[in-house]
């Protein structure tokens, strides 16, 4: 299970080795992938004794605060200065877990600007060519999965220790819903089982990322499914929106809304969920499908966004009820699609 061909092993250990400060960036909106693998390959790099720095484009959700390295971060529109400190002041740039420069979300001109190489290790499909190498493996589940290969090629001695493995766990096991999805290839448990032998707590891990809910975030929950919850079964399809007023209403933090676009495929039959969430100037849209019904091509084609097959989000710029509506209106031309599964 080789990653990296040797020539190319060898150019990246150069690379790394050559390197005193290096900055890693990961996406606007971080998720558990794009934290776990930044902050995985952060704190092996500073096992080198290299000065490695995690930089997010915006506001960690709740759930990852308590991971191991997590104080390697930086997040650049609360601390702007310090973050293109760290980019300017970088001679490795990696980027993790994003395919477009344009989910850095503004910082991006940073990353341009910056003479240092870049190395882009990535699973969405399509990615734009603007590092000086691109790992894209678009079949696995999570960067992470990634990252563990990597640091076990580019490394002669074993780097992993308990805090990385806890790092990737997260990443593997929150890109792939806990196992639910994009999962089923032998080698990723291959990568789990070695973890395993880290002293993991997978079931502390689990309770730490998944049983974190506030009482706030719950009772959105039950609302959303109890008032806001449209099934229409004769597309297998299930969507939620929540504007503004309900987000005050139940105290909104950042990462209250994680999640809940996979809650419908509880429905029998539901193969593609649909969640439509009020921000300042448009509608954030996540759409998640199981089996071959490609929710980019949707993301792609009407929201200006893209993703993976079972999961992609985008936008939209009209009011919630317009955007409802041209989402069920989009509905018919996909039917037979979505009667495949
Ligand atoms: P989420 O629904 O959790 O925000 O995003 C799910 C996946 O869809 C992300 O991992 C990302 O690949 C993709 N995605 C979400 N929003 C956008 C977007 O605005 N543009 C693009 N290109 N991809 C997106
Ligand atoms: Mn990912």
């Amino acid at each position: 299970m080789v990653m990296l061909e040797e020539g190319l092993r060898k150019i990246i250990a150069d690379l790394i080795g050559s390197a005193k400060n290096i900055a890693i960036l990961t996406h606007t909106n971080p998720d558990g992938d794009a934290i776990g693998s930044s902050l995985a390959l952060g704190l092996a790099l500073k096992k080198k004794g290299i000065d490695a720095r995690v930089v997010i484009p915006d506001g960690l959700p709740d759930f990852l605060r308590w991971l191991p390295g997590i104080e390697l971060s930086t997040t650049f529109v609360y601390k702007k200065e310090k973050a293109i400190g760290i980019i300017e002041g970088a001679d490795l740039i990696f980027c993790l877990d994003f395919n477009d420069p344009n989910r850095l979300n503004g910082f991006e001109e940073y990353l341009f600007k910056s003479k240092a190489k870049k190395i882009l290790i990535d699973h969405h499909e399509d990615p734009v060519r603007f590092a000086d190498i691109t790992i894209s493996e678009t079949w696995r589940g999570s960067v992470g999965e990634m990252i563990y290969l990597f640091l076990k090629e580019i490394f002669e001695e074993d780097i992993l220790d308990k805090d990385i493995a806890t790092c990737l766990y997260v990443a593997i096991m929150t890109d792939t819903g806990n196992f639910n999805y994009a999962s089923s290839y032998p080698e990723i448990f291959h990568v789990v089982g070695d973890l395993m032998k880290y002293d993991l707590e997978k079931d502390r891990i689990y309770s730490n990322v998944y049983d974190a809910f506030s009482e706030d975030r719950m009772r959105l929950l039950g609302y959303c499914l109890q008032e806001k919850m449209v099934v229409l079964p004769g597309y297998h399809t299930a969507y939620i929106s929540i504007n503004d007023e309900e987000l005050k209403r139940f105290k909104h933090r950042k990462g209250d809304t994680e999640g809940i676009v996979n809650i419908p495929f509880s429905v029998k039959g539901v193969r593609f969920t649909a969640l439509f969430i009020e921000k300042k100037d448009r509608i954030k849209v996540s759409f998640r499908s199981r089996g071959s019904f490609p929710v980019n091509r949707i993301a792609a084609e009407h929201y200006q966004g893209g993703g993976h097959t079972n999961a992609a989000g985008g936008d939209s710029f009209l009011s919630m009820e317009e955007t409802l509506q041209f989402f069920e209106s989009l509905l018919p031309a996909y039917a037979e699609l979505l009667s495949e599964g």
